[in-house]
């Protein structure tokens, strides 16, 4: 059996590495486009605070890990895939043969339509490649303007503060993280940055980047505009499917997979950020670009191409962010559902304190929750969303005091409610 895998982030190394575990003689292939060894994103902001040198990066950190797994490593882009021949074209003129095929390609930072975004001292911060630049250019002192206070702008504005610069961030949105915490979440990590020292524009854009006498200039949709040493971009990302064209995967924004992270092709399956596979409360076709998700599909694709049935039990969002020393997190359907769905939630807001929390309940059972400032236990509050854990008299309990969710883990998860 021939498993070919393209992509060797983490969705690619963990599903390499099961396949591994469960057919000792099988051939595994893992493809990769960056000339790194297989490195975690997730790293990059310890490298850009000092606080590890690249190898840290690393996702294994023993040069002889995969050959000892005979995990063939292949330095190539894939080009092209022919499922009909069942072969992977590569970029270096090779071909790779495949019995079993897993895409983990990941995806890409999203480029705005902005002029002026291609000029030398605008940034994204996806690759290593992309921190070497902006290691070189955001010195202590140095204006640099964050497009996007989105989940990637939020967790590299630490390292950039670390790093001394003056920080000011453009959100298009009107708060901060929109798309993973509420109003009143967002709001709060608002006035947490702009409290040390970060300035924070929300509903503006960048409208025009310009070179102005050595510098550049952002051009904003309020009017203002703002010099910059080096303009970081961190606007979304996408998947990157693009290669997939005429292969007849199907695709919407990602690749759509089934319960077993089966493409729509027999025999080729897809794990990570770029698939847009079955939403855990919703069923519905959705993207997670977040780690945890990638190394959850790797397994279970993995599973399914070494022959061990297995089932995803649906994407859930699972946002952990440290906004410069602020823990905040949003999960499961965080915003809730309505009333006449048996929707039900409780908010608790210290605002002094900078601590939050709600949890959205559907009957008895929690969907969704959003905290800030809460470090300790939030795992309980991900156990009981991902364990459909029916609350019983606990339900009564979480209205009253919502802080009693970790009692209420312990308490109805393991059934001494
Ligand atoms: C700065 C930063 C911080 C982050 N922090 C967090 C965090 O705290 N928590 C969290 O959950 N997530 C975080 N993420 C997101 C996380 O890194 C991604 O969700 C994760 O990397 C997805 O893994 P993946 O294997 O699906 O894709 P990737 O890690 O993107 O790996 C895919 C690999 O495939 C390669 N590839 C693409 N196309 C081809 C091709 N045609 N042929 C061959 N190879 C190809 C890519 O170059 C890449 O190396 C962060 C991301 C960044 C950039």
């Amino acid at each position: 059996m021939k498993h070919v895998i393209i992509g060797n982030g983490p969705a690619g190394v963990v599903a390499a590495e099961t396949l591994r575990k469960l057919d000792a003689n099988a051939e595994i292939v893992l493809a990769g486009d960056e000339p790194e060894p297989p490195y975690s994103r997730m790293a990059i902001p310890y490298l850009l605070m000092g606080n590890i040198a690249e190898q840290g990066t690393h996702l294994r950190k023993d040069k002889d890990h995969f050959s000892s797994l005979k995990i063939s490593l292949v330095n190539a882009r894939a080009e092209k895939i022919d499922t009909a021949a069942r072969s992977v074209k590569l970029a270096n003129g090779d071909t790779l043969a495949y019995d079993r095929l897993l895409i983990a390609t990941g995806s890409h930072p999203v480029q705005p339509p902005v002029p002026g975004m291609d000029l030398p001292g605008v940034h994204t911060c996806w690759t290593l490649a992309d921190a070497r630049q902006i290691i070189a250019k955001a010195k202590p002192g140095a204006r640099v303007v964050q497009m996007g206070a989105g989940f990637i702008g939020c967790i590299i504005m630490e390292a950039l503060a670390a790093r001394g610069v003056q920080l000011t961030v453009v959100e298009m949105g009107d708060r901060m993280v929109p798309r993973m915490m509420n109003a009143t979440a967002g709001g709060m990590i608002r006035q947490w940055v702009e409290k040390k020292g970060v300035r924070v524009h929300v509903s503006a854009r960048i409208e025009a980047i310009s070179a102005v006498d050595g510098a550049l200039s952002a051009k904003l949709s309020t009017g203002e505009s703002l010099a910059a040493d080096l303009i970081i971009s961190a606007t979304g990302v996408r998947p990157n499917i693009a290669f997939l064209q005429g292969s007849g995967i199907s695709t919407k924004d990602g690749i759509l997979v089934d319960d077993q992270l089966q493409t729509t092709v027999p025999g080729i399956y897809a794990a990570g950020d770029v698939t847009e596979s079955i939403g855990f409360h919703s069923g519905l076709p959705q993207l997670n670009a977040v780690q945890p998700n990638a190394a959850d599909q790797a397994r279970v694709a993995a599973g399914n191409m070494a022959g061990n049935l297995s089932q995803f039990q649906g994407s859930l969002a699972i946002n952990v962010l440290d906004t410069l020393g602020l823990i905040s997190t949003s999960f499961g359907q965080w915003w809730g559902e309505s009333k006449a769905d048996g929707g039900e939630s409780v908010e608790l807001v210290d605002a002094e304190k900078f601590r939050y929390l709600s949890l959205q309940l559907s009957e008895d059972v929690l969907i969704g929750a959003t905290s800030l400032g809460w470090s300790d236990h939030v795992g309980a509050l991900r156990g009981l969303i991902q364990g459909r854990v029916r609350l019983g008299p606990w339900r009564a309990r979480l209205l009253a005091d919502p802080t009693q969710f970790m009692a209420a883990y312990l308490g109805a998860a393991q059934g001494t409610a």
